[in-house]
């Protein structure tokens, strides 16, 4: 069984598509948009409702797949991966009807008698390129987005997760016309051709380095981007919090995936003085959910590859007061936690991207904010406290995608909230109303009546036509 589990790339033959028959697939998806059939609020809900269909008839399929990619434990796959997305749908689903709707807002009593709204227009064709850590909802929470707001889509899932690519492949060609949403597979070089081509929207999931390049590409065609990037998330406990709840809820963002998760947690800034009793917790709690033995559980995953294996190993130094210990064969990296990191440390250097936890103490909040902003703008920051004067401080002090206090990752799954990076951790949001909003051109739209025509617009102007527009712009509108 467990050879079967950890299977490499090579067992999956990734089905790429030449460069001609990606012309033709988006030319098709082109003309499929052009036709006008997305932009009808019926036909996105009968595919939000179809998308949701597929995901609970390849539940089975997909939970396999992550599980040979990632060996991902069930719960979590199907809670990040499918759980998160149908919520999402349902969620989509609730809110579409107003959310196509025109919207209407005031319009100045210069342009009366008259009308304004805004209307939210499909882009067109949208291109998304996935990560290998979370394959499936990184590509299908945009890709719900995008089809919420009418566009159509070709998705690109990681090459690392192959099983999971394929699995992801099945079940789009299963359900959905080619024309309207499709899967593309392959790796760097089949993904450089892909960028070659015109799309109307181009959202990325990734490294920052990568996303440059997927930036600096749609360029050349002035395709928009949302970039979502990763970076090093910082996660503060101060001395007035519940050490062994924050702890547990550490240890767990930390943990999960192992460590593999754009917003996990990558080192802790604790105070000084509470700094050894949060050690003792995290190590209690990590003891709680392993037994002592995380590679011995189906709870805990393993390394994507070896390449990401070597690299984490490699950041493995200095005090470690828990884990440490690795094996090659299995792509397994203890749960593992170094006391007394430095700033300069070169685990403070790098996304970590895995399963080692390095604690960084501060002596007041001053300097745990100073270390932060030293360092680029994170996707996520966690904050420990109960003091209010602390968290507003953090909050109002420093930036980054998004904020979670007295938790860690929780803030991912609310659809309410806006998911997204800032300065190096990326650019755009989405998740529910943000996502339909990315994937919408806001067109605004004024509507005249032929009554009342200003004349002192019309030239040939004169000393009176000059005093009424300059009234007219002041006072009206
Ligand atoms: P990656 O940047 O290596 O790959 C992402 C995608 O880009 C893949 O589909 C890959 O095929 C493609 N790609 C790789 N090189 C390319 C190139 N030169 N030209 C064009 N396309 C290329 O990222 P990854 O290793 O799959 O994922 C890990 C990174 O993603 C981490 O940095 C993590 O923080 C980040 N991430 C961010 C979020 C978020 O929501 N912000 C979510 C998950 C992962």
């Amino acid at each position: 069984m467990e050879e079967e589990v950890i299977e490499t790339e090579s067992t999956v033959s990734i089905n790429n598509a030449p460069n001609a028959d990606i012309a033709r697939l988006i030319d098709k998806q082109r003309a499929f948009f052009n036709a006008g059939e997305t932009k009808g609020v019926r036909f996105r809900i009968r595919q939000l409702k179809k998308l949701k269909e597929a995901l609970e008839t390849h539940e089975g399929s997909i939970i396999q797949a992550l599980k040979a990619d990632l060996r991902k434990p069930e719960l979590e796959a199907w809670s990040t991966e499918i759980g998160v997305i149908i919520t999402e749908i349902d969620y989509n689903l609730k809110h579409i009807r107003s959310w196509v709707r025109p919207q209407r807002v005031p319009t100045a009593l210069f342009f009366m008698p008259g009308k304004s709204r805004i209307y939210a227009e499909p882009f067109g064709i949208a291109l998304i390129i996935g990560p290998w850590n979370f394959p499936i909802k990184n590509v299908l929470g945009p890709a719900l987005g995008a089809m919420t707001a009418g566009n159509c889509c070709v998705l690109k899932p990681s090459e690392h997760a192959p099983h999971t690519a394929k699995a992801l492949e099945n079940m789009i060609s299963e359900f959905f016309d080619p024309e309207y949403l499709v899967v593309t597979q392959g790796g760097i070089p089949e993904t450089t051709e892909l960028l070659k081509h015109r799309f109307d929207y181009v959202f990325f999931t990734g490294g920052t380095e990568i996303g440059r390049i997927v930036y600096q590409a749609a360029a050349k065609h002035l395709t928009p981007v949302t970039l979502e990037l990763g970076g090093k998330n910082p996660c503060i406990v101060d001395d007035n919090s519940h050490m062994q709840v924050a702890a547990k809820r550490i240890a767990w963002g930390k943990l999960l995936n192992s460590g593999q998760v754009c917003i996990a947690p990558n080192y802790v800034l604790v105070k000084k003085t509470v700094k050894k009793e949060l050690i003792e917790h995290l190590k209690i709690a990590i003891e709680e959910f392993y037994g002592g033995d995380a590679k011995s559980t189906d709870d805990f995953g393993r390394i994507v590859n070896d390449t990401h294996f070597e690299r984490i190993k490699k950041l493995i130094e200095g005090d470690v007061v828990l884990g440490g210990d690795t094996d090659a064969k299995e792509k397994y990296i203890a749960p593992t936690i170094i006391d007394n990191v430095k700033v300069t440390d070169k685990i403070m250097q790098e996304e970590i991207f895995g399963p080692v936890l390095p604690i960084v103490e501060y002596e007041d909040i001053d300097e745990a904010i100073s270390i932060i902003n030293q360092g680029e703008k994170p996707l996520a920051l966690y904050i420990f406290s109960k003091s209010y004067n602390n968290r507003d401080k953090i909050i109002s002090q420093t930036s980054s995608g998004g904020v979670c206090i007295n938790e860690t990752i929780m803030n991912f799954g609310s659809v309410e909230l806006p998911f997204g990076g800032v300065g190096d951790s990326g650019f755009g949001v989405y998740n529910g109303k943000s996502g339909f909003d990315t994937f919408s051109h806001k067109k605004g739209v004024m509507t005249k009546s032929f009554l009342f025509d200003v004349k002192q617009k019309y030239p040939p102007y004169t000393q009176g036509n000059l005093n009424f527009i300059k009234f007219a712009i002041r006072k009206l509108i």
